[in-house]
């Protein structure tokens, strides 16, 4: 039950088009619902999530995303001091990334307004999301990746059909070139941060799953953050659960970046409520490395959100992130990019600061999976080569 849009910023309201920006303000718009009749249809015929997605199920384009597990952590909890730790595994989506979920919106909204071509700018795994999602709508994907990507999301991105092209220079360059190209040569930016007020949408059903699973809304909920608009997303579907009545409380949302890349974490570690953008970020954990460089209002935006719900940003070192890939693989038997590791690298902080107590119930999104950044896998990791002959094993074992 979709009315438009809004700005986040004037208010003013806007019909469903492909709008970029607030025509008044220039500020993130956000798409606006009628919560009144969903609240009596909901009154009446029970809680359905679907009345807050810009489009209906049998209108989208769906590889079949979404619906990923949420495992409870055994080993890795009691490593961390936790007693309530749960791992929702967004690497379980079809393009093994979170980035299904904000794309498959843009793209069924990009059908909806009839464009034949969409662009996207992306570190990555949203360049592998949108040229699947554009594969299955049928659409020509040009895809615009900065020059150090791994290698497996290019070439992944590519097994799509998709036209990828690298960009000079850090994340924000891509960003630029696509925002200027989009609007000129029409072609629908799907762009994953909050250029496109209907991706972040789809962001949105991380929440109603969660809400699903868990049965009760969680305490903390760590997201590893660029820009930011899966951690405003998950945020912004409890609001509308609370809004509606559904649930009394709202998750405190944490924030977590990478040392060499930290604006939002460091405007919160400093007190201020500007973020203020990094023009050449530097970490192992691509899938966040975002400067916000031309675009710091997109970072001001989810502070204002980490803020507003009582929550906090942090950042964490490449080592940390190293080891923290470590245990989720080893404790959990989860390989996961190093983006999505930067979470349970900061619960080690939590736990000593306090930030989270032994008894929370303590939400970690694991962003993407392992195999699509091979190239950050310790490189002392190798497995010895021995004769063909049985007895070569059982000295290599000892047994
Ligand atoms: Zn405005």
């Amino acid at each position: 039950m979709i009315r438009g849009l809004r700005c986040t910023s004037c208010e003013t309201a806007y019909p469903l088009e492909p709008l970029y920006e607030c025509n008044q303000c220039g500020s993130i718009l956000k798409a606006d619902y009628d919560y009144e009749r969903i609240g009596i249809k909901w009154a009446e015929s029970g809680v359905d999530t679907e009345d807050l997605l810009p489009l209906p199920a049998a209108e989208r384009v769906s590889i079949g995303e979404g619906n990923t597990p949420l495992v409870k952590s055994d080993r890795l909890a009691k490593r961390l001091g936790l007693r309530h730790l749960y791992l929702k595994c967004e690497f379980a989506n079809p393009s093994g990334a979170f980035k299904d979920r904000p794309v498959s919106m843009g793209v069924s909204m990009a059908v909806k307004f009839g464009y034949g071509r969409i662009i996207v700018a992306s570190s990555g795994n949203g360049a592998a999301a949108t040229s699947a999602f554009a594969a299955r709508a049928g659409l020509e994907a040009v895809v615009l990746v900065p020059e150090p990507t791994p290698q497996e999301k290019v070439k992944q991105s590519l097994a799509y059909g998709a036209r990828v092209v690298k960009v000079e220079g850090p994340y924000s360059n891509s960003f630029a070139v696509a925002k200027e190209i989009g609007e000129k040569y029409n072609m629908f930016n799907v762009t994953s941060t909050f250029i496109n007020p209907y991706t972040v949408e789809g962001d949105k059903n991380v929440a109603f799953e969660l809400h699903r699973q868990l049965k009760n809304v969680p305490d903390v909920i760590y997201v590893p953050i660029g820009a930011g608009p899966l951690l405003v997303g998950i945020f912004n579907g409890y609001e509308e659960l609370k809004r509606l009545g559904v649930t009394g409380a709202l998750p405190r949302m944490a924030g977590i970046q990478a040392e060499g890349c930290s604006p939002i974490a460091r405007a919160y570690l400093e007190g201020r409520d500007q973020v203020q953008s990094d023009p050449s970020p530097r970490t192992i954990a691509g899938g966040i490395c975002d400067g916000l460089h031309g675009y710091a209002k997109d970072g001001t935006y989810t502070l204002e959100t980490i803020l507003r719900s009582g929550g906090f940003a942090n950042y964490v070192a490449d080592e940390e992130i190293r080891a923290a890939q470590s245990w989720l693989a080893q404790d959990e038997g989860m390989f996961v990019e190093p983006s999505s590791a930067v979470s349970i690298a900061e619960l080690v902080h939590s736990v000593k600061a306090g930030r989270v107590k032994p008894d929370s119930v303590v939400v970690a999104v694991l962003t993407g999976h392992g195999l699509k950044d091979m190239t950050q896998v310790q490189t002392e990791m190798n497995a010895p080569l021995i004769p063909n002959r049985a007895q070569a094993l059982a000295d290599l074992l000892g047994v």
